[in-house]
């Protein structure tokens, strides 16, 4: 057999999947009961580079003992103690059914390459348009990543109310947004060419919404100095604090400017599969645009978002481009030909995951998984206002909460939770992350994974204030 020939041998694909999967539910398993210790073996970088790089030097080796490290230097997203960022522990079924896909690696941007994945996109697309409450004409994408979404987002905005996709620039474009929106937000408007001028931020109220009252003054201003703006985008949720924005007053004020209504939903637009939690989007049904992480709150692992739209044709608008031989027919509407509305032209088979979490686990898991985590930021918030040494930054709406030490240890507020985050993230114990919100550092906590309880919740406050008692 020539090297090439073995590398493919089905044999060995048998072997090592077989070893991986092993080591896989040993990590879970290990997870689960919290025998495994670390949450997050953190290593300052240089440090993790030079363990790589000696590993490295070490040329060709056993690649089970190359998975062993990858799953123990790895921050473990399953351990019901992660609480950090954004990011879903993938439900187990997903991870084998992403095992699929990367094997058959169909490339979707053609019917051809993407026949099974093709229809699944357009059915789970169909399925969060019902759930949002759009009617029949509504249609969606997957793409890579909320940042990746909102541009396209912006994109198909800006190809609905201007002909710059042909003319180029001729006026200065706007978009308002929260001030507390996601920073993507900021970065897609000035990819798009409007400039720091051209990203309108609200300011926010004390629950750190949007500051709808602001709405028509900071929308006269900017046409005054010359600004067509094209859209507003509402933040459900936010990500420093989870919270949401009133989209209905949102989609009042686009519907008298005529404005595109973008709602940026990564996060927290997953209620749609709650019935207790979906009144915080409400007015969700009046946006143009809708985006939804499936690798946040629905259990899927990275990347797979949803960008869906209240009208197909929008959707095909945004990337108006020939490309003779992705496409005979460059102007129809073939929702089978994904490369047509989306940025990627080769794209991972993201459907797959998601419809295989339908097909072994039902749609009402996403609705069980909303609610528990949300449930469970509420507890959190209770615990913490229970305890004298404690504050919350704000009430919270989802399962994001920030709060801090507010005990008056000699040092300065801010000084002492960021120096209890960093012996957190030193001791690795618990993984959780920290904000600044109006000048001010809190610790934060998205609380991600469904096997978090109130012990694991309890033990974290009385290790923080451990923590505080020690370095003051
Ligand atoms: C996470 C997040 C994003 C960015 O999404 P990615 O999938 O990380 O690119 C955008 N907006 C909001 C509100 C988010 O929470």
């Amino acid at each position: 057999m020539t090297n090439l020939q073995q590398a493919f041998s089905s044999e060995n694909f048998r072997q090592d999947a077989h070893n991986l999967v092993d080591l896989l539910a040993d990590y879970l398993e290990a997870s689960h009961n919290q025998t495994l210790r670390s949450v997050i073996p953190y290593q300052e970088p240089d440090k993790a580079l030079s363990f790589w790089q000696a590993d490295y030097e070490q040329g060709k080796t056993d690649i089970n003992d190359f998975f062993k490290k990858t799953i123990e230097k790895s921050t473990h997203l399953h351990h019901p103690r992660y609480m950090g960022h954004q990011v879903t522990p993938p439900l187990p079924i997903t991870a084998v059914a992403g095992m699929l896909t990367n094997l058959l690696n169909n490339g979707m941007a053609v019917y051809e390459m993407g026949l099974v994945s093709n229809p699944l996109e357009r059915i789970l697309s169909e399925l969060l348009a019902k759930r949002i409450g759009f009617d029949k004409n509504a249609s969606g994408l997957l793409t890579s990543g909320g940042t990746l979404a909102n541009l396209t987002a912006l994109l198909a905005a800006r190809a609905a109310k201007t002909d710059v996709w042909e003319d180029g620039n001729t006026t200065k474009l706007a978009v308002m947004v929260s001030e507390e929106a996601h920073y993507c937000i900021d970065r897609a408007a000035r990819i798009m060419g409007m400039g720091s001028e051209g990203i309108i931020k609200v300011p926010t109220n004390d629950k750190l919404q949007i500051r709808t009252d602001f709405l028509e003054k900071y929308y006269q201003e900017a046409t005054e100095k010359g600004f067509k703006v094209i859209c507003i985008v509402g933040s459900a949720c936010s990500t420093s604090t989870g919270s949401y924005d009133n989209l209905e007053e949102i989609a009042a004020f686009a519907q008298k400017y005529q404005l595109w209504f973008h709602a940026d939903g990564a996060h927290g637009g997953a209620v749609v599969f709650s019935e207790k939690y979906k009144h915080k989007v409400k007015g969700l049904d009046q946006a143009d645009s809708v985006v939804i992480d499936w690798h946040k709150m629905l259990m899927t692992p990275a990347l797979a978002t949803a960008l869906i739209f209240k009208r197909d044709e929008d959707a095909f608008k945004t990337f108006q481009q020939k490309a003779q031989y992705l496409w005979a027919n460059q102007h129809s509407k073939d929702w089978f030909n994904s490369g047509k509305r989306t940025f990627e032209c080769t794209k991972l088979m993201m459907s797959v995951k998601i419809y295989s979490i339908l097909k072994a686990h039902g749609e009402q898991i996403f609705g069980e998984n909303v609610d528990y985590l949300y449930d469970l930021g509420k507890t959190f918030a209770a615990m913490v206002k229970s305890r004298p040494n404690f504050e919350l930054a704000v009430e919270p709406e989802s399962n994001i909460v920030c709060f801090r030490l507010n005990n008056h240890f000699s040092k300065d507020l801010n000084e002492l939770n960021s120096a209890i985050r960093k012996q957190l993230l030193e001791d690795g114990k618990f993984y959780i992350v920290q904000t600044s919100l109006k000048e001010n550092i809190y610790l934060r906590v998205s609380l991600m994974n469904p096997l978090t309880t109130e012990t694991d919740l309890n033990a974290l406050l009385d290790e923080v204030e451990n923590i505080g008692t020690q370095i003051s």
